[in-house]
């Protein structure tokens, strides 16, 4: 992409609206517009990382063995009149009436409308295990919106669903869910924390948060330290069952549920830090089978309410999660696996010809090797060009001079360390491809 035809307007001042790291660059670097409170334009380069995230949370949802499939955002009331929700939900439920004065909603979750076509669909547990999700948009008309589009009224989510014959069945699927949810967030690079988190009646052991450690977040954690040895961000190769088991096994909690006087770990082996919760995963059990009736007959022939779980992801707050996790004072700093593009070519000197000329032939040979590319073509100042590229936040710049070609040398600067080398054309293409 030609920077000269794009639409990404960036912003040299600090925004006064934005509190938080992630939101001041995600405005200032041009990837959203506010439309009205918690209510968002996704702009063009935002949009790409979105979509690359809701991509890698995808593929490992396919990998573990999950189906997708997409469900409306807007629901009719009955369905949660059955459940009984439809009133306990209260004013974070979007509430819309149709021509035929018929009570709608816009989806914050979808647990109703999949446990209605699981239950015109699905008679036998011989259908079972079954998972099935969707990425989807959410409304939740929240208190206070903010932080830009971390806590918004209108945002992605991931949710699965999983059904299941009995509590064993259930708890396999709920474990494969939060190995791909370790997976997840390793390949975005991040460092998430399982936290334990309440599942009401039920007991506490089915339901955990996931969070990002970083000092914006708005939960408060307390946890082991020695889940530290586990190197979250890496961990994505095959996951088994003993990991799973000893790290469900280490401690930690929110700070609303931590008993300091009663925590089975020491406090010197306790840590406390801030997190951004990115996904939850949830067994509720016979919630919505029972009250909706969605049954399936046994081994034995007889009827039972299919055992169920939630799995969410918010596929959108991961856009300033990561940003919170990789920028400096210049700007955003992409993780190569999400980045809106891989490379940014600067042409020093739009106004010389043999420059131009250079970087367009740079530029085609870059997209022809299918390498992302976006092309600085302006005719504008060095230092704007090169503030503009840190802020957008490419991981690999080419900067391209009347010097550097007069000697066959592009310069080849990596964003994270700031570290320049120069290269020839072939060995940056090799370096890149
Ligand atoms: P929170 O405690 O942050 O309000 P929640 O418990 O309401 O989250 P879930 O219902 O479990 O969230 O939704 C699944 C995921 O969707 C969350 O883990 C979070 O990443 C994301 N999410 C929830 N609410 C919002 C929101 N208002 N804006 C952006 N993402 C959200
Ligand atoms: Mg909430």
């Amino acid at each position: 992409m030609r920077l000269s035809q794009y639409f990404i307007p960036t912003i040299k001042e600090n925004p006064s609206e934005a509190q938080i790291v992630s939101h001041r660059l995600m405005l200032r670097a041009g990837m959203i517009r506010q439309s009205s409170a918690g209510i968002y334009i996704w702009l063009p380069t935002g949009l790409r990382v979105l979509n690359k995230i809701a991509d890698i949370v995808r593929e490992e949802q396919d990998r573990a063995g999950a189906n997708e499939l997409l469900m409306p955002t807007i629901q009719p009331a009955e369905l949660w009149q059955e459940s009984g929700r439809y009133d306990a939900y209260g004013k974070e439920m979007l509430r819309i009436t149709d021509r035929h004065d018929r009570e709608m909603l816009y989806g914050p979750t979808n647990e109703e409308m999949i446990t209605d076509l699981f239950r015109n669909s699905i008679k036998t547990y011989k259908n079972l295990p079954l998972s099935l999700y969707h990425i989807q948009w959410k409304f939740r008309d929240e208190v206070r919106p903010r932080f830009g589009i971390m806590r918004g009224r209108e945002f992605l989510m991931k949710d699965n669903y999983s059904f299941d014959l009995d509590f064993e069945g259930a708890k396999a699927s709920y474990n494969k869910m939060y190995v791909a949810y370790l997976r997840t967030f390793a390949r975005l690079g991040l460092v998430a924390i399982p936290v334990r988190a309440d599942a009401g009646a039920i007991g506490g052991d089915l339901s955990h948060e996931f969070q990002i450690l970083a000092d914006t977040g708005e939960s408060t954690l307390y946890y082991d330290k020695g889940i530290e040895s586990f190197d979250l961000a890496s961990l994505t190769g095959d996951i088994d069952d003993e990991t799973v088991a000893k790290l469900q096994s280490y401690y930690a909690m929110e700070e609303e549920k931590h008993d300091a006087d009663n925590c089975p770990v020491p406090v010197e082996g306790l840590k406390t830090a801030k997190g951004i919760e990115v996904g939850h995963i949830f067994y509720f059990g016979t919630k919505y089978s029972e009250s909706m009736g969605a049954k399936v007959a046994g081994p034995d022939g007889k009827e039972v309410p299919v055992e169920m779980g939630s799995y969410g992801i918010g596929v959108s707050r991961l856009v300033g999660a990561l940003i919170e996790a990789n920028h400096d004072d210049n700007g955003i700093i992409w993780p190569e696996v999400v980045a809106p593009y891989k490379v940014g070519l600067i042409n020093l000197r739009a106004k010389d010809e043999n420059c131009t000329a250079a970087c367009d032939a740079l530029y085609n040979k870059l997209l022809s090797a299918d390498i992302e590319v976006l092309y600085d073509d302006r005719d504008a100042g060095a230092g704007a060009k090169f503030a503009d590229m840190d802020l957008i936040g490419l991981p690999w710049q080419i900067i391209v001079g009347p010097k550097g070609i007069e000697k066959g040398i592009l310069e080849f600067k990596n964003r994270r360390s700031g570290e320049r080398v120069e290269l020839t054309e072939n060995e940056l293409l090799v370096k890149l491809g």
